[in-house]
């Protein structure tokens, strides 16, 4: 099973949101990380025939997706980045209403529908009104939207935006349990989000892929670039304006400012550090 994403392009006028991206991508779960306007949701939203691409191609197993129609919708579920949601609706009669779009039989979304808010820990809310739902309840309830039909292609656009620590790292546990035997491509500007769960992380900057791969190999990248530096006080702010800091952490005596950069501070009191998909991150978009 394989979704291959050729050379594709999308152009707003003269702006080029994404330029020339290519992906193979196969059973798993793909980080896509980047920062606000990178493209993610413009090839999220072209992959799932929302957008119509200015050039490129994207298929399944060979055939073009827009040429597949019903079957690759029937394969594919998508959590958009930003879904109107019918505040009046209970839970369950909105799951009953995607499940119609989706083309599903009523007998068949009921069974789905039970195993999925088992699924996302809403069993006990499908009576109750979306309007008075916290934010990690909405944002599960959209996860399982996205999951009903048993999709093989499941693509989550942002599915942790305003959630808090506990209820990020339940939809991540979350994505890790579905992922088997699907292609699972999640978007984020959140590093945490997706380094532990992903097969591969693609990092998109102005509408490109800056780099891909196993999140420890992209790391490789930057060994030798990231460091500690014990400092006190008033050497922070000129740490900070010669290097790309990361974490800062304090003790009673110093303080410890990670940094990222191509020589090491030898200016400083400094130690290497392994690096991390953070450093990463803020080695390429800080
Ligand atoms: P991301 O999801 O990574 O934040 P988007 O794919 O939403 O990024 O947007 C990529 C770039 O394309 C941004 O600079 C955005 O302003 C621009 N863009 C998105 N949609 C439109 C549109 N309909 N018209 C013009 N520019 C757009
Ligand atoms: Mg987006």
């Amino acid at each position: 099973m394989t979704l291959t994403v050729t050379n594709l392009t999308k152009q707003y006028g003269n702006f080029t949101a994404l330029n020339n991206f290519n992906y193979d991508f196969t059973p798993g779960v793909y980080g896509l990380l980047g920062p606000n306007g990178a493209g993610k949701s413009t090839l999220m939203n072209i992959i799932t025939d929302n957008l119509k691409a200015t050039s490129g191609e994207v298929t399944f197993d060979g055939k073009p997706t827009g040429e597949m129609g019903a079957e690759f919708r029937r394969l594919l579920g998508f959590m958009p980045q930003q879904q109107g949601i019918y505040p009046n609706f209970t839970l369950e009669r909105f799951l009953y209403y995607m499940a119609a779009l989706k083309g599903m039989k009523k007998e068949e979304a009921k069974e789905d529908i039970n195993r999925l808010l088992k699924l996302v820990n809403l069993s006990d809310s499908g009576s109750k009104r979306l309007g008075g739902f916290s934010g990690g309840m909405k944002q599960r309830a959209l996860v399982a939207q996205a999951m009903l039909g048993n999709p093989k292609i499941i693509i989550l656009d942002e599915p942790t935006a305003g959630l808090d620590p506990k209820e990020r790292i339940r939809i991540r546990n979350l994505v890790a349990e579905i992922a088997f035997e699907k292609i699972v491509i999640i978007a984020t500007h959140v590093v945490s989000d997706i380094e532990f769960i992903a097969k591969e992380v693609l990092l998109l900057k102005q509408g490109e892929i800056i780099g891909s791969g196993q999140p420890h190999r992209l790391c490789e990248k930057i060994t030798d670039k990231v460091f500690e530096i014990t400092a006190d006080e008033n050497q922070l702010s000129e740490i900070s304006g010669k290097f790309k800091v990361g974490n800062i952490s304090r003790d009673e005596k110093n303080i410890y400012v990670r940094v990222i950069s191509d020589n090491p501070p030898t200016d400083y009191d400094y130690k290497p550090c392994k690096p991390e998909l953070e450093d990463l991150y803020l080695y390429y978009f800080d």
